[in-house]
């Protein structure tokens, strides 16, 4: 459904050029369009190159999108049960049978590799699969004679119009947690993904589609803030879940709890991981390394800060620093890549800032990713390690996102908790030891909403559900699973009685069982 039509773009050297480049269209009601005086520019991180022109949504796009959502709300919650649950069934055919497709989307526009891209999909599909449970997942309460001859039941009813809004690291799996449940519990939705790699959403809406979706159950918009504001302030849309940075989580919390909305905002992340002396240290450094330098560190679950305790540091920086060379950094599409790009030249520029600035501040820089032999285009950045990293340095306080590992020491154990308890991200934490008791005790007294156990990116399976804690997190649902089903759907109770005509009589106490 993609468009090509002839669009001015610049290219990385900054002249304007007038080679066609595909258009990514809105999806409203089920058919493309491509409306708005503003465009944003999609790049191949790997190539520096503009490869799409994205129409940025307009009040009145907006506008158009919600009313197709509210139009269809009634059918869509009258739709029965099985039906909707087979439009899951159908959908996860589609993309298991079709996922090299969607997983080549993705890497072309985020820049993670093949196979990084194709283990989000998968991720993803949990969720698809979890959903097509919903008869399970929808199912009530009752409780026969509560008090004498009165029954009570709680059912559980959709919200209406939802928005969701989703960030550039995963631009399929983020989707799919969020889509995939709000409709399967019976609402329409509105989505508005990253402008910076929005192919894989289209390509997930005409899934949908395809598998049976009734056109305007779900839309979608492109766009930046504009269009992000306009949605979350339509009186018509009734609940909001958002994943990304953490200012931007806080303040869409701060405006849609104003009106009154049910608000879900998955936030920022510095992932601590602690190796103890009694560790696995070789098998602590291989997991350092695949968390912290997979998708360039563009996870909000990667490890951003290993956490050695006691006297064992060198050694474990020894042995992450020598996986480190061994990395193969290349385009996503190559099969030998391990590591692509960072997103944008932006992104590059700030996270090489902060490496830069880390010595300034104290820090030691071990393995400088700006002096390895890297791609000439693209915006690469070579794997960093950086040791006596401590709060108060930037390096430190801030969420880097890009492939830069800090070293954190500590002489005990105490030391580490209180380190991870004192950091306003508290999205995921792992522990690596051999010791049960210390492994109970961290998860006991850690303040982090996700927590690995020798376990280094603890995303939780679909049966469970995903958040953080502190600013990782505004709202009181988590993603995905069965906190999903609650965010998405409003409990009614019913109080039934079905007296004989002879037993009625005026009480006007308050009612008592
Ligand atoms: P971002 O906050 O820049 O953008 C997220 C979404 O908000 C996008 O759709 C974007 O268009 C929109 N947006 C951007 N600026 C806005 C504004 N001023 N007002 C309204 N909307 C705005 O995040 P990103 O760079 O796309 O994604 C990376 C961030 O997401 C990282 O901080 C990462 O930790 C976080 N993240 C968190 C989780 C989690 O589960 N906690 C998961 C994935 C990513």
């Amino acid at each position: 459904m993609t468009q090509v039509v002839p669009d001015t773009h610049t290219n990385p050297n900054g002249d304007v050029a007038d080679t066609p480049v595909r258009v990514v269209p809105h999806i409203i009601n089920g058919h493309p369009l491509v409306e708005g005086e503003r465009r944003g520019e999609v790049f191949n991180p790997a190539t520096g190159a503009v490869t799409a022109s994205l129409p940025f949504a307009t009040t009145a796009t907006v506008n158009a999108a919600v009313s197709a959502a509210q139009a269809v709300a009634p059918a869509w919650r009258a739709t029965g049960l099985a039906r909707r649950a087979a439009v899951m069934f159908k959908l996860h055919e589609i993309i298991t049978s079709r996922k090299d497709e969607l997983a080549a989307l993705i890497t072309e526009e985020q820049g993670k590799v093949l196979s990084d891209a194709a283990g989000e999909i998968a991720r993803g599909l949990e969720n698809v699969e979890f959903c097509a449970g919903l008869v399970h997942h929808m199912k009530g309460e009752f409780l026969e004679q509560a008090a004498a001859g009165l029954d009570v039941h709680q059912v559980r009813q959709p919200l209406g119009v939802v928005a969701c809004i989703t960030p550039f690291n995963f631009p399929a799996m983020v989707p799919l947690w969020m889509i995939t449940t709000a409709i399967a519990a019976g609402n329409t939705v509105v989505l508005k993904p990253s402008e910076k790699d929005p192919s894989a959403v289209n390509w997930i809406v005409e899934a949908f589609h395809e598998a049976g979706l009734p056109e305007g159950v779900l839309n979608l918009i492109h766009g930046d803030r504009e269009a992000v504001e306009a949605l979350i302030d339509d009186p018509r849309v009734q609940a909001v879940s958002f994943v990304g940075s953490t200012p931007i989580a806080q303040s869409i919390y701060t405006r849609a709890t104003a009106l009154g909305k049910r608000v879900q905002a998955l936030g920022g992340a510095k992932n601590h991981m602690v190796v103890m002396p009694d560790a696995d240290l070789d098998a602590a450094a291989d997991a350092a390394v695949s968390a912290g330098y997979g998708a360039a560190g563009e996870r909000c679950m990667a490890i951003s800060v290993v956490v050695p305790v006691g006297d064992i540091a060198d050694d474990l920086i020894a042995k992450i620093s020598s996986r480190i060379t061994d990395l193969t950094i290349g385009e996503g599409t190559d099969p030998d890549s391990e590591m692509g790009p960072v997103i944008t030249s932006a992104a590059k520029e700030r996270i090489e800032g902060l490496i830069a600035g880390s010595s300034d501040s104290g820090a030691e820089v071990v393995v400088d990713g700006r002096s390895v032999d890297l791609p000439d285009e693209g915006f690469f950045i070579g794997p960093t390690l950086i040791d006596h990293v401590k709060p108060g340095m930037p390096v430190y306080d801030e969420e880097i996102f890009g492939p830069v590992l800090s070293v954190a020491r500590v002489g005990h154990f105490d030391e580490a908790v209180e380190l991870i308890n004192s950091c306003q991200y508290a999205n995921g934490t792992a522990i690596f030891t051999r010791d049960g008791r210390t492994a109970r005790e961290f998860e006991f007294a850690i303040e982090v909403g996700m927590v690995g156990i020798n376990v280094p990116i603890p995303v939780p399976i679909g049966a469970f559900s995903f958040g953080g804690w502190k600013k990782s997190l505004f709202g009181d649902t988590h993603m995905y699973g069965p906190e999903s089903f609650n965010f998405y759907t409003r409990r009614k109770v019913v109080t039934s009685r079905w007296p004989q005509p002879d037993e009625s009589r005026i009480n006007l106490g308050f009612p008592t069982n």
